[in-house]
């Protein structure tokens, strides 16, 4: 049966299965301790990546700044529309240069740290020492691969072969060149696949199944990529601190996250609610005709629904959200948890990427710049007002804040991004 509900234009959809917290059970595996655990990862392998990676400064952290818009910067982007704008700047992480660097990388660290263990090579308690030859070697023994088109690839190829860990990415042969000549002058093995990319993905997945020394990251279905994805929450909370941002009943915070397969903006999400429960509205983000969590969420009763399914066509400009189908990990997670989800087209995308640059001088990849229809779409439509009202925000929409969370283009090459630029200043 083919429902088209799903519609072919932008639209804000609000979440009618969105329970309170306090009327829902908190899964563990995926709760606040969970995330607690990946933070604490991170921690204790900080000086090794200080060690590894100098563009990171001696505290070794994977962070991003929040950045304020000044009145020209809103005006810019919302006009008139009231409230406080932030961009949250994944766009800008190091190493991966896009939010894959939370979750990539932490399960490579996940991953090292169980090898070590079983090599001793932890006793210490020194994580630097994992930087030696001596352990190089081991690692060497052992490969990480995953299925990626783009960021999740440059994420988990970069910090795999950084350690010394046999590292492939599989692509699909139409994934950018660039993408392709870093991650190979970086000595990862760069597999692609001019037919069935789905299938080649899946045999690269079984093969690692039965090989005790060959990891498989699994974009849709792992549980370490989303805490680490979570653990943003750490560095959010001191920086929203530090800003003086208040986050109340009558203060609500609106997050806008960019959604592929669903595992980044549901391990933010899930942390958002579990830093500040109701009073943290969390909507995804996704191109119009590659809607796939939209989709899953519009048919509770059908996991592996896809695009296609609904009548779309997936194909969108914006690479890092091109996904036939969401998640079903990300989608447990989010059914009774997320706000809502809008779309945008294509077009509205590299006007903001372009709006973006020339107001704030920020490079964004089309993918990220869909976290900056967010406020346009809650505050100005019906359906956004709906929201409001129901939830009794419709009075504080001056003390709410937004984040836009920006979630990747540092790395796109200048003759990549003139295009955007071009692209974007004919669309606004
Ligand atoms: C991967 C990615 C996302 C979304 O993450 P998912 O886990 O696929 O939902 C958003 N923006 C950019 C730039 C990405 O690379």
């Amino acid at each position: 049966m083919t429902s088209l509900a799903t519609a072919s234009r932008a639209r804000l959809w609000l979440n009618p299965a969105l329970r309170a917290s306090a009327s829902r059970q908190p899964d563990p595996d995926f709760g606040v301790d969970a995330i607690s655990e990946a933070q604490q990862r991170f921690a204790r392998f900080a000086p090794l990546l200080a060690n590894l990676f100098p563009e990171l400064g001696a505290e070794g952290r994977i962070e991003s700044p929040l950045l304020p818009l000044s009145d020209d910067e809103r005006h810019a982007l919302y006009g008139d529309l009231p409230g406080n704008f932030y961009i949250k700047a994944d766009h800008a992480l190091p190493i991966a240069g896009s939010i894959k660097a939370r979750g990539g990388i932490h399960e490579v660290l996940e991953l090292a740290e169980k090898v070590a263990g079983e090599h001793n090579l932890l006793d210490t308690g020194d994580y630097t020492t994992l930087a030696s030859d001596a352990a190089r070697a081991v690692f060497s023994q052992y490969s990480i691969s995953v299925g990626s088109t783009g960021n999740l690839g440059m994420s988990i190829g970069i910090m795999a072969s950084a350690l010394g860990f046999t590292a492939r990415v599989h692509m699909s042969s139409d994934a950018k060149e660039w993408k392709k000549a870093r991650l190979r002058a970086r000595g990862v093995e760069v597999i692609e696949h001019a037919g069935d990319y789905a299938a080649a993905v899946a045999s690269g997945r079984d093969s690692a199944a039965n090989d005790p020394k060959a990891f498989f990251v699994d974009d849709e279905n792992s549980r370490s990529l989303f805490l680490g994805y979570a653990a943003a929450i750490y560095h959010l909370q001191e920086q929203l601190r530090q800003a003086d941002i208040e986050v109340g009943p009558h203060a609500p915070l609106f997050a806008y996250l960019p959604c592929g397969v669903g595992g980044a903006p549901a391990g933010i999400a899930s942390s958002l609610k579990a830093a500040f429960g109701d009073d943290a509205h969390c909507f995804f983000v996704e191109p119009v005709a590659a809607a796939c969590f939209l989709t899953r969420m519009q048919h509770p009763s059908r996991p592996g629904i896809s695009v296609y399914d609904v009548g779309l066509d997936k194909r969108t400009d914006a690479d890092g959200l091109a996904v036939p189908a969401a998640s079903e990990l990300a989608y447990e997670q989010m059914r009774n948890v997320l706000s809502g989800v809008l779309t945008v087209e294509d077009e509205t995308l590299f006007a903001d990427v372009y709006r973006v640059h020339q107001s704030m001088g920020i490079r964004l990849e089309p993918s990220a710049a869909a976290a900056i229809s967010g406020p346009r779409m809650l505050l100005s439509t019906t359906e956004g007002q709906r929201y409001l009202r129901t939830h009794g925000l419709d009075g504080d929409v001056a003390q709410a804040t937004h984040l836009l969370w920006t979630t990747g283009g540092l790395f796109v090459p200048d003759d990549a991004f003139e295009g955007f630029l071009e692209r974007g200043r004919q669309a606004v």
